[in-house]
């Protein structure tokens, strides 16, 4: 396939005005300029198509612009755009009745609405504190929960997010995450890995740093996002539920990324057999409006009138989106997640069969991480590799957003389907040969 000339004459422009009055801290990995989308297909400036295998860092979960979601939002914004989080209005309700739906807890949920993830993420760790009345934490290693004090604390996905902002919060303890792929720990004879991570934090974090009595929370992610979409070993979460509750430590599950319906089922956590007492939810929850949720046990949201609150908190559009997100993925995009999740994750494998640069493919329905190496036997990572392929699928058209050092994640709208897996598959293949050629 010939490689377009990317950026094109149009994006080009608008990158440099960007650059002029845009902060520079932002991220920015290749120049793609939006006009326009349709479910998972892009349209730059210059009016090239791409394939959207990344969704706005997993945010689209019904696809671009779904027409659903469009006249959702429509209607709502023709009757009012704003009342503040001070009063009551029918979406924000009717929406904190179906987060009680499908929470996963067996208790009755209680949620308290957002505008972001590192906000929700905010939420659960003021909430933690209040109801113990305990002030530390402990997060993992790869983690990463947003960039507000306290979310920014619990991230350690790379240093350069806490780089010139200490102090940071007080009282945060990171345990390694049980990476199946590159375990540090050394595992007693017969031990899943996950079990001799939780046996670390009790045996070495409460004994030499923290106490366990003065520990509020421990905070994750289910399947790690940011740090390569890592799934961890199927003993962990029963160990550290079981941990938990040995000591009245509140387990907080950061769904922002992992969640709804992203594995095929609402939360990442279903899929480990364990109930968490909060979780944190944003991203795919309102197919790209800003909203973000803290939703808890009715028992742990015990805290009273004015401890927290906010002004856009359950925006009634941001709302109206998210009630029509959950009604299309209940009514067939969850179930499509995991199926073509799995038929991805299938043929990725045949992929990786006929390329020794890819390490491991791994993830649940449509949450992939697929891990470069530059030698199988070391795995050390290849993130030159890795870069290039994120380039060259962008020149021929499709849309890719690495993670952790030499991982791409493909973490696609849950409406996506086969065909569109494959041509997204046959453009990351081209690109992939191309890069291991060094091109
Ligand atoms: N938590 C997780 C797991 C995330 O992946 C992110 C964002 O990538 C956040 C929190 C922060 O969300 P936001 O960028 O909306 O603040």
């Amino acid at each position: 396939m010939e490689p377009m000339k990317l950026p094109g004459p149009k994006a080009r422009a608008l990158i440099k005005r960007d650059s002029s009055v845009i902060s520079p801290s932002y991220p920015r990995d290749y120049g793609f300029v939006m006009d326009h989308g349709k479910g998972s297909e892009v349209w730059d400036v210059d009016g090239n198509r791409f394939l959207d295998f990344m969704a706005g860092i997993a945010v689209n979960a019904t696809g671009h612009s779904h027409p659903e979601v469009v006249k959702a939002i429509q209607e709502q914004a023709e009757k009012f755009l704003h009342i503040s989080s001070d009063f009551y209005h029918i979406k924000m309700i009717e929406l904190g009745e179906k987060l009680d739906e499908i929470a996963p807890f067996e208790e009755a949920a209680v949620t308290f609405m957002t505008n972001s993830g590192t906000e929700a993420v905010e939420t659960a760790l003021k909430l933690a504190r209040y109801h113990t009345g305990r002030t530390n934490f402990i997060g993992f290693t790869g983690a990463f929960h947003g960039r507000t004090m306290g979310a920014v604390t619990m991230t350690a996905s790379k240093a350069v997010y806490h780089s010139g902002f200490y102090p940071l919060m007080n009282g945060v303890v990171h345990a390694p995450f049980p990476n199946p792929y590159r375990p540090i720990l050394d595992r007693k004879r017969g031990e899943d890995y996950g079990e001799t991570v939780v046996r670390y934090i009790d045996e070495q974090i409460f004994r030499q740093i923290v106490p366990a009595d003065e520990v509020a929370a421990i905070l994750l992610e289910p399947i790690q996002g940011e740090g390569g979409y890592i799934v961890p070993s199927e003993g962990f979460f029963p160990a550290l539920r079981a941990l938990c509750d040995k000591y009245g430590i509140l387990l907080i599950a950061d769904e922002v990324q992992s969640g709804m319906g992203r594995t095929g089922k609402w939360w990442a956590i279903e899929n480990f057999g364990v109930e968490p007492d909060v979780i944190t939810s944003a991203k795919g929850i309102a197919s790209g409006l800003p909203l973000g949720a803290c939703i808890a046990r009715r028992s742990v949201m015990d805290w009273s009138r004015g401890a927290h609150g906010n002004t856009y908190g359950g925006n009634p559009l941001s709302c109206a989106a998210a009630l029509k997100t959950i009604e299309l993925l209940e009514r067939e995009y969850l179930q499509n997640a995991g199926e073509v999740g799995q038929y991805t994750i299938d043929a990725l494998q045949e992929i990786a069969a006929r390329h020794p640069s890819i390490g491991e493919v791994r993830g649940i329905g449509l949450m992939i991480g697929v891990e470069f190496v530059k030698d199988k036997t070391t795995q050390e990572p290849d993130e030159g590799l890795r870069n290039s392929l994120v380039h060259n699928a962008f020149e021929r058209g499709l849309l890719l957003l690495g993670c952790a050092k030499s991982v791409i994640r493909i973490a696609p709208a849950l409406s996506i389907n086969k065909s569109e897996i494959d041509e997204g598959l046959a453009i990351f293949e081209e690109a992939l040969t191309l890069a291991e050629k060094g091109e």
